[in-house]
Parts: C-alpha cells; structure tokens; sequence
C-alpha cells in the first residue's frame, strides 16, 4: 500500500450521504428538530415494476421509480436517469439534491428525481420507447406541470422527453408541453437548455477565479465524463480561452498538456463512440483524470468519484461539480483541509434546472425568448447564486457546499415552516 493510500471503509450510500450533507448545515441553522424531519427525507416515492415487449416478442420487466422530496417552494422538479446502477437510494438522494439546488438558485421549484434500472445502450429505440411510454404512463398520477416535472439526466435526451410529454398529453386530451422540459425545441423546447447545465457550470467557474485571482484565460482544466454536461463544458471552458488538458469517458481517457482540440475530440467521440484513441493525444488511466495537475477539476459524470481513496491526489485549485454527487463527504474535508474550492453540485450544475425553469415558463405562457435572452437571464441567475452561497460560506465559516446547504435549507425550511402541517 503506497503511504497516500487511505485504508478506510466510507459510506457510499448517496441517500446516506445527502442526509449527511443536510445534517451538518441544519446544524448550522439550528434547525428545529420537527423541521429537520420533515426536510431530511422525501416527501414521497413511487416504486414499479414495468413490463416491456422486447423485439423478439419476449416479456421484460424493469424496475422504476419516481421520488419527490419537497414541494414547499413550488412544483416538484428533477431529471430521470437510465442506468443500470440506478437504485432507490440513489434516486431519494438526487431528488433531495434537486430542492436544494432548486432552493439555491432560487427558482421556484421543489426537488424529485426518477430512473429506471436498464442499459439503454442495449435497448432498440422501439424498446426504449415502450420502456419510456410506460414508465410516463405509471407516473401520470403524480406528474404534471403544476406537480411534478420531470427532464433529462443521465442517458436520457430530448427524444425520451418527448414521449413522456406526448403519453401523457394524450392521456389528458390536450397538449401539454409544460409536463417536462429538456423537450425538442419544435416542441417547446427552450432555446439553450442543452448547453444551460455546462453553462451555468463555466459561469460559476469563471466567478470563482475571479475571487481565487486565477486569470480564466490560459488557465488549465479536466472534465471527467463526456456527455451533455462535461463535452459541452470542455467545449465552452477551451472556446472561452481556457486549455482543456484531459477529458474522459467511460471507455477512455486523454491527456495533452498543451490542450485538447475539443471540437476534434467531439468529432472523434461522434465518429468512434468514445473519446479514447484520439491521435492528438496521450492515453491515461480512468482514475488518472481526477489527479491532472491542472487549475479546474469538472468532474461530469457519475457520484463519489472523489472519495477519501483519492482526494489527496487532487491537484486542481477549484473543482467545479457538474455531476450530482462527485465528491464524498470525507473528500469534502480533505479538499477543504487543502485549500481546494468545491463549487458544489446544487451550485455549478444548477444551469440545466434554471434554463428548465425557463423552459417551462415559456411553455406556460406559450411565447418563446431567443437563445440570447435565455443565456443573459442564466447568467444572471448563476452569478447571484455563487455570491449568495460565497457570503453564507464566509458568513459561516464553511466550504462552499455547507454555505449552499444553509442558503437553501433556510429558504425551504422558512417556506415549509409558513405553509405549516395539514391536517
Ligand atoms: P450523459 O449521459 O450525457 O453523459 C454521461 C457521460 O459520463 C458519458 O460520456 C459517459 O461515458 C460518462 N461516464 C459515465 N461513467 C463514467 C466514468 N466512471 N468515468 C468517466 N466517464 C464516465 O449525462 P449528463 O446529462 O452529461 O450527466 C452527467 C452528470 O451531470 C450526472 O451526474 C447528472 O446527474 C449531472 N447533471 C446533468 C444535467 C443535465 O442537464 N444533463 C443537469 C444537472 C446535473
């Protein structure tokens, strides 16, 4: 064992994890303790079996769920995952993440979440579409513009939105855009909303080294993870000025120290399926790209990658959360101990649920802003939200994910505690 190896056993349970989070900055709040319970779980779940007709006129059965954990603020809000680890567990902490996210950034939303257990990589697109087509059927009860609305995550796109939202329009008679976000844009699709979680994530990176005094342009990153969030990140950080050193996927990993061609390496992506192989650059272990020596970490890609395992190997000055959950609480502190900022995932990936919030205004209102307008009010939107949660860090004396925490648990607990228990 290498002497930076740490040989602890950590919680990687992401609910125990969320729970955890929230504990510690209730404690700050001195929050009380009815309060504390109400908040600290969701206020709901749905759990289901989903039978499917595969091609070969087989009979499959998934698992799915739909958790909503708080709709103090306004209707539930949060993305559906296909994956094939998607567990209970997991989808109750990412929709606790999404109140607080939502909280942060001060949209009125509550927070849900929903996945199925599958690999949609070995589904057809019929397939998909039935496993889809059913799972918005079984949710219809408790989904709906003013309820719940869901959007994509991981493995999931705009096609999929789309047949959630034309399942359930047909099932109430009427078209219902407003039902999900994340939509085409020929179906009420908001201009930006692709790029808006890489977006609101570059914005909040560009603030956060104006206060660390690193100069953007010339600085160095790595993303981890290659889909919507970290390609269009990459993409958007290297057209910005900075030198995307590394990125990674699930079956690759590059490295050029003198800074990537993106638009090469999305075209690579495109061509072969992955990033790996691309011929400008040197090949690297997958746990490599957390440990570049570079100026901005953005981990894209699934949780508790940063764990106590490897947090001291870390060398990034900020680390910028555009997946949910990257980092463990144990990482939490030894990246603090370093000096490191985390801008948390309920801060720096809070873009896509902003431009979703758009997304949904627009659909109700039903007239459409251009792609401009969408982008100067997310920005405006992020940069508060960094300067709220950078003052409660201060304020507090705490990293930034605690700051966030406090700034978003006080709202909802102060909406939640004014609307009162009934009956
Ligand atoms: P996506 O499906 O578009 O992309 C996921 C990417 O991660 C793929 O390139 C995949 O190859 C890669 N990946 C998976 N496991 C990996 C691993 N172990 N190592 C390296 N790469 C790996 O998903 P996405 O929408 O970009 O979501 C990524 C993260 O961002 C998730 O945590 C998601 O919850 C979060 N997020 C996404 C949005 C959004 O609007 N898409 C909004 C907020 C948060």
């Amino acid at each position: 064992m290498s002497p930076k190896t740490v040989d602890v056993q950590e919680d990687l349970n992401p609910f125990r994890i969320a729970m955890r989070q929230f504990d510690t900055a209730a404690e700050h709040l001195k929050l009380k303790d009815g309060l504390r319970e109400i908040l600290r779980r969701p206020a709901r779940a749905m759990s289901l079996w989903l039978p499917v007709k595969m091609d070969n006129g087989s009979i499959k059965v998934f698992q799915g769920f739909r958790v909503q954990h708080s709709n103090a603020r306004g209707p539930c809000k949060g993305g559906i995952r296909y994956h094939p680890n998607v567990s209970f567990d997991e989808v109750q902490a990412l929709a606790s993440w999404m109140t607080w996210k939502c909280a942060t950034v001060d949209i009125p939303f509550g927070g849900a979440k929903g996945g199925i257990i599958c690999d949609p990589h070995k589904l057809s697109k019929a397939e998909l579409e039935r496993l889809t087509r059913r799972y918005a059927y079984e949710i219809s009860p408790i989904i709906g513009p003013a309820r719940d609305i869901p959007a994509p995550d991981v493995y999931t796109d705009a096609q999929v939105m789309a047949w959630i939202m034309d399942t359930y329009s047909m099932m109430h008679g009427h078209n219902t855009p407003g039902v999900v976000t994340g939509k085409p844009i020929f179906l009420g699709g908001s201009e930006g909303r692709n790029e808006a979680t890489a977006r609101g994530c570059v914005f909040a990176i560009r603030a956060a080294c104006e206060v660390q005094g690193i100069r953007f342009e010339g600085a160095t990153a790595a993303v981890q993870g290659f889909g919507n969030a970290g390609s269009i990140a990459a993409d958007l950080l290297s057209k910005q000025g900075m030198k995307v050193v590394a990125v990674s996927d699930t079956q690759g990993c590059i490295l050029n120290r003198k800074g990537l061609d993106v638009d090469a390496v999305s075209a690579h992506k495109k061509k072969t399926g992955s990033v790996g192989d691309f011929k400008d650059a040197e090949a690297i272990p997958a746990s490599a790209v957390l440990e570049v020596e570079c100026d901005v970490l953005v981990p894209a890609a699934l949780e508790n990658v940063i764990t106590l395992e490897n947090a001291d190997r870390v060398k990034a000055k900020i680390v910028a959360e555009a997946a949910n959950g990257p980092t463990t609480p144990g990482a939490d502190e030894v990246l603090f101990k370093k000096g490191i900022v985390v801008l948390p995932d309920i801060l720096a990936n809070a873009g896509g649920v902003t431009v979703s919030y758009f997304e949904w205004v627009q659909d109700l209102q039903e007239l459409f802003w251009d792609e401009e307008e969408v982008n100067r009010r997310l920005e405006k939107v992020i940069l508060k939200a960094f300067r709220d949660v950078h003052a409660t860090a201060k304020k507090y004396k705490v990293d930034m994910r605690t700051g966030a925490y406090i700034l978003a648990i006080d709202r909802v607990a102060r909406a939640t505690e004014s609307r009162g228990i009934w009956p």
